[in-house]
């Protein structure tokens, strides 16, 4: 009976069932849970599983990509010398340019054109071939706690309210979702007024003529257009003075992507607000398309409006408050930190949140100038199994507009993997766990954290530090 394997998974299944409220089914189990399959959650289950941990990731929707599945460039991969996101993220990168959705070089271009089909199709493959289980069309509801830790998150699903048993919860779910619900300090917006950046529907537009686009003064030419066009009609969208941009859809001939839609004054967590957001992109993206670029703009006159994205582009939502709190100084300064976990070169790049202007600091993007991400900044407050990576990591509204880039996210997701399974393998927390045994793995992996002597600088990291080693 000892050596009897199943006699122990059905007493402990038995136990279980008994432990859980009456009409909750609990039906899954997994060493590390991943909540929300975008960037960050995609390169956080396959470093996990990779790293030897059970891992299951959930994702709401029928696909993984989350933002990044709409289509569109990667922000730059180097500082302006050299190449500084490297890992999972590099290897992300060259597994959708296997399939033909990416073009550029990620050691010089400033922006990588990414098809988001393509990336919908590699994410699979990469979650999948690390061993990770997934789990579509499933949305994490609520997080079941004991004392600091979360022992179980229930999810909906088809089926009803399932239940799934974890030692340790990554949430990825660009809301912190999670955390929030667990009763993590959360901030939202700036600290004004708690507005938020504003929200974009990314679309695509299909038979466009290069030729007598690049004739008649290419993209410069456009915004010129935009701007009086859209004044002397009255447009909805309420950019002026810039638009985000525009790129030849990678392996799509004649197909571009627009990022150019901008709807203000709404929270995307508040399920009305969201849906008049999605309503107003939409009309933004029709009212771009057929009442700008096919009268108005050559090139245009044979497109039409191909696709938008599966849902409005949302840069920001909630922060959590973690154990250390990245500021716009430490973007702005270039600050190294010695738990770092990663690097990043994006700049600040507020989308007003009430304007139709754009707070990119771009005189304080200085070449072969990076900063460092902190680990502590994926630690939430007051919960002792948890993780935070993407773009609802602990940081200020200015900060996250340069960290919320998908390279960021996805050097915090591999980060926030490979912590969460040397917690499990250790059973310790992530506020345990010595920063140098994590960065020895990340390097392993080949990721790439910073020089090391900028590494030793000392910038205070929050009480983790109090018992870490210096590098
Ligand atoms: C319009 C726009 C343009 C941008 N342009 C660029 C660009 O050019 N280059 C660049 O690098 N970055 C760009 N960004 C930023 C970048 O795309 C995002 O910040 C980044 O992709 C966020 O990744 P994430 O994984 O943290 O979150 P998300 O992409 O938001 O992914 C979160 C995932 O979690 C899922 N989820 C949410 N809640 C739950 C739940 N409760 N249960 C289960 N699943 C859940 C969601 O469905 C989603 O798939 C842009 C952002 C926007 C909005």
């Amino acid at each position: 009976m000892w050596n009897n394997y199943g006699f122990w998974r059905n007493l402990y299944v038995n136990l279980k069932q008994l432990y859980y409220p009456a009409g909750v089914k609990q039906v899954f189990s997994t060493e590390v849970l991943v909540v929300g399959g975008g960037v960050a959650g995609i390169c956080a289950a396959t470093a996990c599983a990779r790293n030897g941990a059970e891992t299951l990731l959930i994702e709401t929707n029928g696909f993984l990509g989350g933002n990044g599945a709409a289509g569109l460039s990667f922000a730059a991969f180097h500082d302006g010398r050299k190449q500084i996101i490297r890992g999972l993220a590099e290897e992300f990168a060259e597994r959708i340019r296997a399939l033909g959705g990416l073009s550029g070089r990620l050691d010089r271009d400033r922006w990588i054109p990414v098809d988001g089909e393509c990336l919908k199709l590699a994410a699979d493959e990469m979650v999948i071939r690390s061993g990770s289980r997934l789990l579509l069309h499933t949305q994490a509801a609520e997080p079941l706690r004991k004392d600091a830790n979360i022992v179980a998150v229930s999810v909906e699903t088809k089926s009803g309210r399932l239940d799934i048993s974890t030692r340790m919860v990554i949430d990825c779910s660009g809301d912190a979702d999670i955390a929030f619900r667990s009763g993590v300090p959360c901030k939202t917006g700036r600290n004004s007024d708690g507005k938020t950046q504003s929200m974009t529907l990314i679309f695509t537009v299909a038979g466009v003529d290069w030729e007598p686009f690049e004739a008649g003064g290419g993209y410069a030419e456009l915004v010129r257009r935009f701007d009086i066009i859209a004044a002397e009609n009255h447009f909805e969208n309420p950019r002026r003075n810039g638009l985000s941009g525009m790129f030849a859809v990678p392996g799509r001939p004649g197909q571009v992507a627009f990022n150019v839609t901008r709807v203000l004054h709404l929270q995307a967590t508040d399920p009305a607000e969201w849906t008049r957001a999605e309503l107003a992109g939409r009309r933004q993206a029709r009212e771009f398309v057929y009442e700008f670029l096919i009268p108005h703009v050559p090139g245009f006159q044979r497109a039409s409006l191909a696709a938008v994205g599966h849902g409005i582009g949302i840069r920001e939502t909630r922060r959590i408050v973690g154990e250390y709190v990245v500021t716009e100084e430490d973007i702005c300064q270039y600050r190294k930190h010695e738990c770092s976990i990663g690097c990043g070169s994006y700049p600040v790049d507020v989308h007003s949140p009430d304007g139709s202007t754009t707070d990119y600091r771009r005189h304080e993007h200085i070449p072969g100038q990076y900063y460092t991400l902190p680990y502590p900044m994926l630690i939430p407050q007051g919960v002792n199994n948890l993780l935070v990576a993407g773009r609802c990591v602990s940081a200020t509204h200015e900060a996250l507009s340069a960290l919320r880039v998908m390279p960021n996210c996805m050097v915090m997701g591999q980060a926030a993997g490979t912590a969460a399974a040397l917690c499990v393998r250790r059973n310790i927390t992530p506020r345990e766990l010595e920063i140098t045994s994590l960065q020895q793995k990340l390097l392993a992996e080949g990721a790439y954290l910073g020089e090391p002597t900028s590494r030793r600088k000392p910038i205070a990291c929050g009480p983790i530090l109090t018992n870490v080693p210096v590098t």
